[in-house]
């Protein structure tokens, strides 16, 4: 059995998006049902209606930032009631007894079956793909449905769950804290989180951007120190400088300048998502030891963590709350880099 609902969607990456009807699964007995509050729209969004790592599938609803209230739990489900608010971000399921899972690491499932995403995904209870948040409602297992604190602003917190979290997990992991510093390069959806999370965790943190109006922002967003990447004496005076460089550019851009930050034993971490392979110069890493990496979303657990640490400092993202009707609008405004920070749906406009 299954529930008809509306959602936002698209049939081809050539195509705007409409709305359609979908199905969400009745409840199993570790299920939670929400009505969706709210959903941020996220560059990977983008990529994937635009087919831009070739593994789309259509037709397709994206959205994977979605927060709602719960309306009904199956009967297994201990730790959500009705009312509660519920939260989902990349990670909808996977096998659970992998070595990756064991270690909360569900992003890197080794099950045959992988980690099946909120969208995109092959659907591992009705079969066909996972439909994403720009809907009226989700369906997931309780063991992968989050908890936002109340005392969060819900449509600046719904960017968390992925934007937070992605950059959340390699800040922690590479040890960004006091006495580090840390660059964040790239002021998007991702970027201006990372300053606040960077900042709280106690990292003296420097923005790097290719936008003016973003350098005289930073301050605002709580940067210690702005560089206007396209002005080499701005980022000579940051050479050999920067512990943990967090870039978050979605598009192909020359790393090896960045590269070139790191003071000894530095690390780039590498969030964001160029289609195309990025050239490095071995110069530029065996100088000083230097790593480059990669980092992907986060698990479950740490995103709860993530959550709960932003609840404690007050961290939400800076959204422009938007129409249903207004995604395609939105979409076009975020290919040209022109969103402050975050678009977010009111998702009760999709009726
Ligand atoms: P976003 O809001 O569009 O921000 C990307 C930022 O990159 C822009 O604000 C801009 O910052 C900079 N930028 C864009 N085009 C550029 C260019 N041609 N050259 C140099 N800089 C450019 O995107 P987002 O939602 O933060 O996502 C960022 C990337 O992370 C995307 O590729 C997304 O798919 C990826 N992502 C990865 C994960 C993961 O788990 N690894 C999770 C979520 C998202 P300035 O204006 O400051 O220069
Ligand atoms: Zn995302």
């Amino acid at each position: 059995m299954t529930l008809a609902i509306k959602a936002v969607g698209t049939q081809a990456s050539d195509q705007q998006l409409g709305v359609m009807n979908i199905e969400r699964r009745d409840l199993r007995p570790d299920d939670v049902q929400f009505n969706i509050l709210y959903c941020g729209i996220c560059h990977s969004d983008l990529h994937q209606v635009k087919n831009d790592f070739g593994a789309s599938r259509y037709p397709m609803v994206p959205g994977h930032e979605i927060v709602g209230r719960v309306t009904a739990v199956g009967s297994a489900v201990t730790s959500f009631k009705v009312g509660d608010l519920a939260a989902v971000g990349c990670i909808v399921d996977s096998c659970g007894t992998c070595p990756a899972c064991h270690r909360d690491l569900e992003m890197f499932c080794e099950g045959v079956e992988g980690t099946t995403l909120s969208y995109n995904s092959q659907d591992r209870v009705l079969g066909g793909i996972t439909y994403g948040g720009f809907s009226q409602t989700y369906v997931c297992k309780e063991k992968y449905t989050l908890r936002v604190p109340e005392n969060l602003d819900l449509a600046a917190a719904a960017p968390l769950l992925c934007a937070g979290i992605t950059v959340y997990s390699p800040l922690k992991h590479w040890g960004a804290g006091a006495g580090k510093v840390v660059g964040i390069v790239g002021i998007g959806g991702l970027g201006h989180v990372a300053i606040r999370i960077a900042k709280a965790m106690g990292a003296h943190v420097v923005v790097f951007t290719t936008s003016p109006s973003k350098v005289e922002d930073a301050k605002r967003l709580g940067a210690h120190e702005a560089v206007l990447s396209t002005d080499p004496e701005q980022m000579k005076k940051f050479s050999s400088k920067i512990d943990i460089l967090l870039d978050t550019v979605s598009a192909s851009h020359d790393v090896n300048s960045y590269l070139n930050l790191l003071a000894i034993d530095g690390n780039l971490v590498l969030v964001g998502l160029p289609a195309k392979p990025l050239e490095i110069g071995a110069f530029n890493v065996v100088k000083g030891r230097r790593s480059f990496s990669g980092s992907n979303i986060g698990g479950i657990a740490e995103t709860q963590e993530m959550l709960d640490f932003c609840a404690e400092h007050d961290i939400v993202a800076d959204i422009e709350l938007i129409r249903a009707d207004q995604i395609n609008e939105a979409f076009e405004r975020l290919e040209k880099n022109d969103v402050r920070y975050r678009f977010v749906v009111d998702m009760s406009t999709l009726s």
